[in-house]
């Protein structure tokens, strides 16, 4: 006879593993199904973790070898990549590790396999063995989350044309690095190979990076990266990749029709990716999916049928850790009767590049498209007196405010810690508070965190440091 669970939650990612938590605590019988042999999903093993460890290594061996420009003779500092990239696996495995002690803790059921629908309320659950074993479930929560894409016809091999996962474990620094698209992802990840070394070339097919983000922010992104080396070649289309011997050719045209083919020892492809649903046999549950092939859900995240209910990159909604996370958690609260919710509006988007890049709430862009009327607070970090006195001043806090009531729409920043100082905004934004409320905030002095104020007494024009 099938073990039998009130929830089971197919998929061990942020998403998934907050949410087989959450359930437990309201509860339920619970067991969490993963199939990649480690929990944590994309962003424990393949994604957030593994990039920003990369980033922080890359950036301190940066920083290290122009120390002597602030008066710290080091000597002759020399990259150990293996064991950076071992440094980087430690900061994986220990975390992973600890989902699964969190799991263990909660009493949720961890099955090790491949699951999918037999019905709506039966899973198969294929284990490394090959051996079946099926559990029975009243609610069923679909947390598969995303795969990366590539272009038509190009497929990853990992070692020349490269995923996000394949980036993160390049075993020599590579001479040359094309980056086809200029997401976060791509940025991110030319960065780690730019500071350790590589010619990086970012190919977009648009005329900005980042899409989506504030344009005024995402053009000083643009100069910032462009003045650290990173060369950028915008409106231009990958026509083909071909490789060689020791590396691939990237053919492109501009949008003059001008071919340009770009000789590179590696190729990372980040053009986006796409909700997996692979091998779940959800017809076998009768679950509907979009025109996009994502996992179609209400509000309250349930499917078309009654039992079984998605959540985080599977479903429609920014690509992101924590918006899975909460996802998770409201469905769970939903599952047990109460009105768990997800506010879209204040979820924060961060680019671990340095300078961090953090936006929430609306860009100017929306604003207008939605015909608001609204003010801008603006504050530079060259005013800031923290960020001065560390020599780390580029960029600046951006905050759009309602014309009428002062209340906070969006924020945007550049800068350092910019990913950090968006939470204040984030809380500020939840209580419905205006640019004055921030404003009249005391902030420490001399923190990062002045130049949020200061921006915000900035939207009445009355900034005291600029
Ligand atoms: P996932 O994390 O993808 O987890 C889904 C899990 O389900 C996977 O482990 C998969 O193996 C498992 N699974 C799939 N099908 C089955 C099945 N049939 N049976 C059993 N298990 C199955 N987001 C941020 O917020 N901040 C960042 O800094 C950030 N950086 C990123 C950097 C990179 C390089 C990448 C690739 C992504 C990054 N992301 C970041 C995005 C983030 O990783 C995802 O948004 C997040 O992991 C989505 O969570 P999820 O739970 O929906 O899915």
């Amino acid at each position: 006879m099938s073990e039998k669970f009130q929830a089971v939650v197919i998929g061990g990612g942020p998403g998934g593993y907050v949410c087989a938590i959450r359930l437990a605590q309201l509860g339920f019988k619970t067991a969490c199904i993963e199939s990649r042999g480690s929990l944590g999903g994309t962003c424990l093993n393949v994604g957030c973790i593994p990039s920003k460890s990369l980033l922080n290594l890359s950036e301190e061996f940066h920083k290290v070898k122009n120390l002597s420009n602030k008066g710290i003779e080091v000597g002759e500092v020399k990259l150990n990549l293996s064991k950076m990239m071992k440094s980087k696996d430690k900061a994986v495995t220990v975390l992973t590790k600890g989902v699964e002690f969190l799991l263990k803790k909660n009493n949720v059921s961890y099955f090790k396999g491949h699951g999918s629908f037999k019905s709506k309320n039966e899973i198969i659950i294929k284990g490394e063995d090959n051996k079946e074993t099926s559990i029975n479930a009243d609610n069923v929560v679909i947390a598969t989350g995303s795969v990366p894409v590539s272009l038509p016809g190009i497929n990853f091999d990992e070692k020349i044309i490269l995923s996000s996962t394949g980036a993160l474990k390049i075993e020599q620094v590579p001479k040359k690095m094309v980056v086809v698209g200029g997401g976060y992802i791509g940025l991110e990840m030319g960065s780690v190979w730019s500071r350790l070394g590589s010619e990086v070339h970012v190919v977009e097919f648009l005329e900005h990076i980042t899409p989506g983000m504030d344009r005024e922010i995402s053009l000083e992104f643009m100069k910032i990266l462009k003045k650290q080396g990173i060369k950028f070649h915008m409106q231009h289309k990958v026509e083909k990749i071909q490789k060689n011997t020791d590396g691939a050719i990237v053919t492109t045209t501009d949008k003059e029709g001008n071919k340009k083919d770009f000789d590179c020892d590696v190729v990372l492809i980040s053009v986006g990716r796409k909700p997996n649903t692979e091998g779940l046999n959800i017809q076998a549950a009768g679950i509907e999916l979009d025109e996009k092939q994502r996992v179609k859900t209400d509000k309250n995240f349930k499917t078309n049928q009654e039992n079984i209910y998605a959540i985080g990159d599977v479903i429609v909604g920014p690509m992101l850790a924590h918006k899975a996370e909460d996802e998770g958690i409201a469905v769970a609260e939903n599952i047990a009767g109460q009105s768990g919710h997800v506010n879209y509006d204040t979820i924060p988007g961060v680019v671990y590049t340095t300078p961090e890049v953090a936006a929430i709430g609306k860009t100017e862009e929306q604003l207008k498209e939605m015909n608001l009327d609204y003010k801008i607070g603006k504050f530079s970090f060259m005013a800031n007196s923290r960020a001065k006195a560390i020599d780390d001043a580029e960029g600046f806090v951006k905050i759009l405010a309602d014309a009428k009531t002062d209340k906070v729409l969006g924020a945007h920043l550049i800068g350092p810690h910019a990913g950090e100082l968006i939470a204040e905004i984030g809380i500020a934004m939840e209580f419905g508070a205006s640019s004055e409320d921030i404003a009249r905030t005391c902030h420490a002095h001399p923190t990062f965190s002045e130049a949020v104020k200061e921006a915000a007494l900035s939207v009445d024009k009355r900034a005291i440091h600029s």
